[in-house]
């Protein structure tokens, strides 16, 4: 089966690998979907812990095509979501019931193989049956799980007023939810407008096209909310758009850091502002268990979240769809390595 394979960073090749024989209690996937993000271009350039050879992807819509001797539960061509990370069941976190903070983490298409391939092979444990949901939009469970793990921390009070930071597929998941799940409105800020306007198909109730000058961000946001927003969500990891969602926060406001900085990256905060106006800044980091959540809440959106998928490329393109991230027209890009 041919894979997308990195010797190195910024080096890969699709290369045809050997089928390996099922383990107990592994399936064998023929991959429908594979999502591209963020991730896949820090690993690209050797960031957060790639190890070679590298096949990335871990946002994975399959179809069952073998299933190991003694697997329940499954049959062949049954369509499935794959739940990425892998949690060593022994730490202390894990002990506790907290996967997401185990010690041993792993993930597919991080540190272990992932679905850029016609073929995965993967405890069965780790799939999701999908059931009529259409592979275009179940390849949005894995970005959906950590949305919803980040709602599940903001525990957000009916009436608030949302403002999210960034268009892209998070950006656009977490307006679709907090729209969903209690805020009274949202506006989502962004730079690119073709991504305003797809936040307005999906519901935005107010878009603010920024520029990367951030006075004239936080003047725009302040003319929309002179109170400040009770949410504020950073969904794009830059430190001038965290220091203005801080700015942007109502007395009593929460900030949510959800967007990936350098681990080096320092933001300037006021304590004395923290303190006078009671703010909370806290963080929302991947997820753990949640697919089968996104799996049935993708059930409930509207078809337009199909929208989100801007780019669609073969496995023999993946560069390309590395390549799609940088475009302002590209929220999210998917790898379709099989004919269907
Ligand atoms: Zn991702
Ligand atoms: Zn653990």
């Amino acid at each position: 089966m041919r894979a997308v394979l990195y010797s190195e960073p910024l080096t890969y090749s699709i290369r045809d690998l050997a089928d390996r024989a099922l383990q107990p209690g592994e399936v064998r996937l023929a991959v429908l979907r594979v999502g591209v993000c963020g991730t896949d271009l820090h690993l690209h350039r050797g960031h957060f812990g790639a190890r070679y050879p590298h096949t990335p992807g871990h946002e994975i819509v399959g179809e069952v095509a073998e299933i190991a001797h003694g697997v329940g539960g499954f049959v062949v061509g049954d369509r499935v979501v794959v739940e990425d990370g892998v949690y060593c069941g022994m730490c202390g976190a894990c002990k506790a019931g907290k996967s997401l903070y185990c010690a041993n983490i792993r993930a597919l298409g991080v540190s272990l193989p992932g679905g850029t391939a016609e073929q995965l092979v993967v405890p069965a444990m780790k799939c999701y049956p999908v059931g009529p949901l259409e592979p275009d939009i179940a390849v949005l469970a894995e970005p959906l799980a950590c949305v919803i793990h980040a709602m599940d921390r903001l525990a957000m009070p009916p009436g608030a007023r949302v403002l999210v930071l960034g268009a892209g597929t998070a950006g656009q998941l977490l307006a679709v939810m907090a729209r969903r799940n209690g805020a009274a409105h949202v506006t989502v800020a962004g730079s690119s407008e073709f991504k305003l306007g797809i936040a307005q198909e999906l519901g935005a109730d107010r878009t603010i096209a920024i520029t990367r000058e951030p006075g004239a961000a936080l003047h725009a946001m302040t003319a929309a909310e002179p109170e400040g927003f009770d949410v504020v969500i950073d969904a794009t990891g830059a430190v001038p758009m965290l220091e203005t969602a801080i700015e942007a926060a109502s007395v009593g406001g929460t900030i949510l850091v959800y967007g990936v900085a350098e681990a080096d990256k320092r933001i300037s905060v006021s304590p004395f502002d923290i303190f006078k106006r009671e703010l909370t800044i806290m963080g929302s980091y991947a997820q753990a268990l949640n697919i089968g959540r996104a799996v049935t809440y993708l059930g409930t959106l509207p078809p337009t979240i199909g929208r989100l998928i801007t780019h669609r490329f073969r496995l023999a393109d993946y560069g390309l769809a590395i390549d799609a991230l940088g475009s302002s027209e590209c929220i999210k890009a998917i790898v379709v390595p099989g004919d269907r």
